[in-house]
């Protein structure tokens, strides 16, 4: 088993991340970086220089920080010549996801950036159906409850958080995947809270009449669809792409294994140290933070 570090134990590293490494045959946790999180049992670092230091052992680390911190710590990892898995979306900025992509190409190392969606049971079946069907219209409703997801965390609200579209590029990473040819955003409008820096919710139009709501003040019933017409009928994914159903008919649904299949994917590219580094979903989010228009909304406190 090959020794893995994970970089800023929060609520998607003790949610998704230790339980993957700890039931994947690749993979053991061997130490953590973070300044208050550990995991039982696992040596716990605060600082990450001293663990790149004093840690040659360990080749491969995952990033579970928020994006605008992740880049320091992606480079720091590159240059020390190891091996870098990012959560998505993989950074703050497409630009510093490229310069990344182009450090580790020089230090010959992998760099992975995840999109966990995209490892949803219904994803691969939904591109299979699509592949050779003639798109009519798609509509994504992403609406969901962000005290739930993420409480406390005022960093989605500070500038490079990105707001609605931390979760919604789980929504954009699968419809980068499932349609055959792909589209551009011509409209959004973006409902600021008064007293934040980034949207709580959107409305958004692509070319090829596909369509986007999305919302971070659902409470209740959670919402992740997605819904693609077609020439020869109606292919939706529900539950974050967790359900596929077309034409009215169950294709697909099973047991969450999305962060398992992410470190098997990591740790069939560190074996030959390829890189696999997708930006797409992030450029139509800079593209409705750079098209879209403002509308001030209520104030949103935690
Ligand atoms: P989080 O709990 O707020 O942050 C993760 C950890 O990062 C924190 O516990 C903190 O650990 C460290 N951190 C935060 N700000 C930092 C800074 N400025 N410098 C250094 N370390 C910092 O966030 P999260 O919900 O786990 O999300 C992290 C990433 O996972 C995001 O990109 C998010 O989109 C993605 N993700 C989240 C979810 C979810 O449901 N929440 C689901 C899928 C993916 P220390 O304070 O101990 O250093």
């Amino acid at each position: 088993m090959r020794p893995i570090c994970l970089v800023g134990i929060g609520k998607i590293a003790v949610d998704q991340h230790v339980p993957a490494i700890a039931a994947s045959p690749d993979w053991t946790l061997a130490a953590t970086v973070s300044r208050a999180g550990t995991v039982d049992g696992v040596p716990a670092y605060t600082d990450f220089a001293q663990m790149l230091a004093e840690r040659p052992d360990i080749d491969t680390v995952s990033l579970c920080l928020p994006p605008v911190p992740r880049y320091d710590y992606a480079a720091a990892a590159i240059a020390a010549g190891r091996h870098v898995m990012l959560e998505k979306p993989p950074g703050a900025t497409l630009a510093e996801v490229q310069a990344l992509a182009a450090m580790a190409q020089d230090a010959g190392v992998t760099l992975y950036t995840t999109w966990h969606s995209r490892m949803a049971k219904g994803v691969a079946p939904a591109k299979a159906w699509l592949a050779d069907k003639i798109i009519t219209a798609a509509h994504i409703t992403w609406k969901e409850d962000v005290r739930r997801w993420h409480p406390g965390q005022d960093w989605v609200f500070a500038p490079g958080g990105m707001g609605v579209f931390d979760p919604g590029s789980n929504a954009l990473s699968i419809m980068t995947e499932i349609l055959p040819a792909p589209v551009h955003l011509r409209q959004a409008d973006l409902s600021f809270p008064a007293n934040r820096d980034t949207p709580i919710a959107a409305e958004l139009a692509w070319t090829g009449n596909v369509t986007g709501s999305f919302d971070w003040r659902q409470t209740g019933p959670q919402s992740w669809d997605i819904t693609v017409e077609t020439t020869d009928g109606t292919l939706a994914l529900h539950d974050g792409g967790a359900q596929l159903v077309i034409n009215g008919a169950d294709v697909e649904s099973g047991p969450d294994r999305e962060y398992p299949a992410l470190y098997d994917r990591m740790a069939a590219l560190v074996k030959t140290a390829a890189s696999e580094v997708d930006i797409t979903p992030m450029i139509h989010i800079a593209d409705a933070l750079t098209l879209g228009k403002r509308h001030v909304v209520d104030a949103f406190d935690f």
